[in-house]
């Protein structure tokens, strides 16, 4: 697409995925009388809706919201039971995090470029890995969650539907910057967004009751274990043979049990940052 032509929409539409609390979670008591609302919100779906109209090219058709629920019946069809994941997954609008070149694929089962050799998760992965972490907590948000590879801010955006609070570290800057200007225009309040070495974790907000990394190595990281809640589950890929798995660890009172999971093929965890 030629930009002179056809400028790409403006970002800047006030979307905010916190404002209606983590999914299925009732909506925040009414404000006292003669309190002042601040930056009244209109409806989400909405605000996705017109923010869809305005940025889906041709081909992607007018309203998204079709698209993402046929995404989410391919995904209950294929296994996935959390319905608080899948519901997560309705709301946002994952043709936004990527190329616009790329966004009538981004509901399709695929990962897909997204700069940098790195690649956002095909949905499915970010299911799985999601449901995993939540561990089947019925309509219960995790209180604080970290994730490792932030990437385009699409998963970290599923993970503010489903935590109270979202830590998301990320080591490349320009990835790093580009989901924050694309996630502050959402007003998605309850992420943090860390440029920095994920393998550390993030020491200043631990400990986590979730961490899942979108990136694998060939251990875990002993920071993670240490800045895991007792209660906590940590979800990761780690290498193994020639591919990966995923990893889940959960922690109790009396130490860590460890389950491996499907093989799957995430791009590399790497220390340090550029
Ligand atoms: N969740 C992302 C997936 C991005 S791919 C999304 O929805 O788009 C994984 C990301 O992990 C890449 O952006 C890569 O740069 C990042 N990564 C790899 N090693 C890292 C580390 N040590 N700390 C932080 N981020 C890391």
């Amino acid at each position: 697409m030629n930009d002179t032509t056809k400028p790409r929409a403006p970002r800047a539409f006030p979307l905010s995925l916190e404002r209606l609390g983590p999914v299925g979670k009732p909506a925040a008591a009414p404000a006292p009388p003669g309190a002042t609302v601040l930056r009244p919100q209109r409806p989400l779906h909405q605000a996705v809706q017109d923010r869809a109209r305005a940025a889906a090219p041709a081909g992607l058709g007018l309203d998204s919201e079709p698209v993402r629920q046929r995404m989410v019946q391919k995904l209950r069809a294929a296994g996935v039971r959390d319905e608080q994941v899948l519901a997560a997954m309705a709301r946002v609008p994952r043709h936004l995090f990527v190329d616009t070149a790329l966004a009538t694929q981004a509901y399709e089962d695929t990962s897909l470029p997204i700069g940098l050799q790195q690649t956002i998760s095909k949905p499915s992965v970010v299911a799985r890995m999601l449901e995993l972490l939540r561990g089947g907590r019925g309509e219960q948000p995790l209180p604080r969650i970290l994730e490792i590879g932030t990437g385009c801010g699409y998963q970290a955006a599923v993970l503010a539907l489903l935590g109270r609070q979202v830590i998301s570290v990320e080591r490349l800057k320009p990835l790093h910057e580009k989901a924050r200007g694309l996630l502050r225009s959402m007003r998605v309040d309850n992420l943090r967004l860390v440029y920095g070495d994920g393998m550390l974790g993030h020491g200043p907000n631990a400990p986590y009751d979730g961490i899942v990394s979108a990136a694998g190595g060939d251990a875990i990281p002993q920071a993670w274990l240490d800045q895991l809640a007792v209660g906590g589950r940590l979800v990761a890929p780690v290498v193994r043979g020639s591919g990966q798995v995923i990893v889940l660890v959960e922690r109790s009172e009396s130490g860590f049990v460890r389950s491996e999971h499907e093989a799957v093929h995430f791009v590399p965890l790497k220390s340090g940052t550029t």
